[in-house]
């Protein structure tokens, strides 16, 4: 992450995610994505290379797709709350 704003210099150095973002997915995408892959083993028994190809590239995919938005929306929730006098809310 930044170490300040490129637009106003606001410093970053006391934010941070950790592994929130990921924990966080790995949560929400196990919950969807493995009941789909038993609903496609039950209607249709692709082949085991084919189930492993489609849902980890599914997994890779969403996961490069969400996890800098979900880092950026966990970064302004940890903002907000270590922001008790609201000054920029
Ligand atoms: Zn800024």
């Amino acid at each position: 992450m930044a170490e300040t704003c490129t637009a106003c210099d606001f410093d970053f150095s006391e934010l941070d995610a950790g592994d929130g973002p990921a924990s966080f997915m790995v949560l929400v995408y196990g919950a969807l994505i493995v009941p789909l892959a038993f609903l496609l083993e039950s209607l249709a028994s692709p082949p085991l290379w084919v189930q492993a190809v489609l849902w980890g590239t599914v997994m890779i995919v969403a996961t490069l797709k969400t996890l800098r938005p979900l880092k950026a929306l966990m970064i302004g929730w940890q903002f907000r709350i270590r922001d008790p006098e609201k000054r920029y809310f």
